[in-house]
């Protein structure tokens, strides 16, 4: 393997371990064959010193059982609305703790919708999980220029675009 391989291989390797928690070793010896799921589930056994069946038998019943999404949960189309307006779940109670005029200009749904946000987990952790923070976007973009800059470089010259996106940081 060269240098520039070796390297690429141990920062997907440190990425793997951070994502399974588990040390970079003991993701080197994960079975790559294996679904990220069984071995999420392999994890979580160990933690919690259950079988692997134990805890994919938990996440079904969890889901069997859980009332997302209710009647009043938002619609895709209200989540997209939500993130083409910028709204963070986390900055939601400053923007509409303002007036209801600037509120309407800032956040496109209404109080009714909005208070079921506030209210329901469900609802928020998909808003969240649909608007990538601001630093993980900008450690993706740097990882990408990184490790693909003449493949992007490439690719935007032959697409006739600029190498970079403009307004985004
Ligand atoms: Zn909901």
């Amino acid at each position: 393997m060269s240098g520039r391989s070796d390297e690429l291989y141990q920062k997907i390797l440190e990425l793997r371990a951070q994502r399974l928690g588990v040390s970079p070793q003991e993701a080197e010896r994960v079975d790559r064959s294996k679904p990220l799921f069984l071995l999420a589930a392999d994890v979580a056994a160990e933690r919690l010193g259950i079988s692997p069946e134990e805890v994919l038998a938990a996440d079904l019943q969890r889901m069997e059982t859980s009332p997302y999404p209710t009647p009043e949960c938002l619609t895709p189309d209200e989540v997209e609305d939500l993130v083409e307006a910028g709204v963070e779940p986390g900055g939601l109670e400053v923007q509409v703790g303002v007036t209801a005029a600037s509120a309407a200009q800032v956040v496109p749904l209404p109080k009714a919708r909005l208070d079921h946000l506030r209210s329901c987990d469900a609802c928020r952790t998909l808003l969240a999980a649909s608007r990538p923070e601001q630093w993980r976007r900008a450690e993706f973009r740097r990882f990408l220029d990184a490790e693909f800059p003449r493949v992007s470089t490439a690719q935007d010259r032959a697409a006739g675009r600029p190498s970079s996106c403009p307004g985004s940081a």
